[in-house]
């Protein structure tokens, strides 16, 4: 690949090496960023040059815990019998989308999904996926439809007990696959897919715990205490806690990715530290689904990433819809900035192994570029007010150094049979959701 020099930019990377920086240039080659910084010569540089005419820079975002299977549900009917609490909406809600999606659908909800990534400026996804019906050939056709839009993903299919026996086999297959197919690939990291503690059997954790034990380099990704629910029944089945249960299985260590974590214990988080877990905090999702909200003291001791869900795809609205939604109900606030620029980029560097989510040498160049023209002073100590209340979206996207999106216009992407194709396959899917009962 050409060597390319982009110069006149202006660097916002929170918690970075330069956080806040102007007149900068940044050398890229063979999709990693070889020079940051002001005082670049351009005289005999081999390569391409690009004035990027005082644009804002930012690292690609990282989104650390999302289901690209919702991308359809956006404006679906209302279901027909209104959940009263968190086990029914998953009932009468997200178990009839998954099991109503087949491979056109699903195929259909990765490339609007990863389109809007883009657009957003997400350029990392940690997905946690579920098609019950569409098993076998789903995590290839996600890293495949990832590599086409060129962002980084990590993939899992969720194992459940709730589809019976032969299709949580099925689906464990489905995942133990992608592990030995991507593990290797730098753009694509395989993890083994849990639901919740509350839809797996003692048995069935013994048998993905038989399989993690001969794949050192490898972790679950799995809802932990996302409603007291799941913390009742691991209670029910003997254990202490959903933690102590996946525990006692050997199914944590510092490769794990446990999402939500409400209802975890302080015995919880001293587990989570030992074993070197990742705990995903997902504030929207939670906010929607009314299952309470994630103490900010534990956020802080692990040091937990953002993720959003399935609720959206823009990294700075869930910072900002965070940030809101604690003020609203907390008297402790939360930098979520530092989630989104700090956290989430060591996330990625332990879920990829390489230096993904900052702008600086040695980094793989994921960059977003904004026409930013704050109608206020911006300077290093108020660009936080403005990442969540004044920038757009990028204009430009860049990830491995490639443009994907470059002055609003997408690059070798067709958004119109995407989107044609999108709205097609909602239809079928709501359809065959109503056919369930909804
Ligand atoms: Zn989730």
């Amino acid at each position: 690949m050409t060597p390319q020099l982009l110069h006149n930019l202006h660097i916002i990377d929170p918690f970075g090496e330069r956080e806040f920086l102007d007149r900068v240039s940044i050398v890229i080659e063979d999709g990693l960023i070889k020079f940051v910084g002001r005082g670049y010569s351009h005289v005999g540089f081999e390569g391409q040059i690009l004035d990027m005419q005082g644009k804002t820079v930012l690292p690609g975002m990282i989104n650390a815990h999302t289901h690209l299977y919702s991308t359809l549900a956006m404006g679906m009917p209302a279901p027909q019998n209104d959940p009263g609490n968190f086990t029914e909406i998953l009932k009468e809600i997200w178990w009839k989308l998954d099991l109503g999606l087949d491979q056109a659908s699903t195929k259909a909800s990765f490339e609007a999904g990863l389109l809007d990534c883009l657009q957003n400026g997400t350029t990392t996804v940690i997905d946690h996926h579920a098609s019950p019906n569409f098993i076998d050939g789903s995590l290839d056709l996600l890293a495949k439809t990832a590599e086409t839009f060129g962002v980084n993903i990590s993939i899992c299919l969720e194992c459940s007990d709730r589809n019976g026996t032969a299709n949580f086999c099925d689906t464990l297959a489905e995942n133990l696959k992608a592990i030995e197919q991507f593990g290797s690939d730098p753009y694509v990291a395989p993890l083994l897919g849990l639901h919740a503690s509350f839809t797996l059997s003692d048995k069935s954790l013994r048998s993905i715990s038989d399989h993690l034990k001969k794949l050192p380099n490898s972790g679950i990704h799995i809802h932990v205490a996302e409603d007291l629910a799941d913390e009742q029944d691991a209670q029910s089945r003997g254990f202490k806690s959903v933690i102590q249960r996946l525990d006692h299985f050997n199914l944590l260590n510092q490769h794990s990715l446990i999402v939500h974590g409400i209802y975890i214990t302080r015995e919880d988080r001293q587990t989570l530290l030992k074993r070197g877990c990742t705990l995903i905090h997902n504030p929207s999702s939670n906010a929607n689904n009314r299952v309470g909200i994630l103490e900010s003291e534990i956020i802080e001791a692990l040091h937990a990433g953002l993720g959003t869900d399935g609720m959206q795809n823009n990294m700075l609205r869930e910072a900002k819809e965070g940030s809101l939604i604690r003020s609203a109900k907390s008297s402790s606030q939360i930098d979520y900035l530092k989630l989104l620029f700090k956290n989430n980029p060591d996330i990625a560097v332990k879920t990829f192994g390489r230096l993904i989510g900052h702008i600086e040498e040695g980094a793989q160049a994921d960059l977003l570029f904004y026409d930013y023209d704050p109608r206020t002073e911006i300077h290093e100590q108020n660009f936080a007010g403005h990442l969540l209340y004044g920038l757009g979206k990028p204009c430009d996207v860049m990830t491995r150094g490639q443009f994907r999106i470059r002055n609003t216009i997408l690059v070798d992407i067709d958004i119109t049979r995407i989107h044609e194709n999108s709205r097609n396959q909602s239809t079928r899917l709501w359809n065959k959701m109503l056919e369930q009962g909804r």
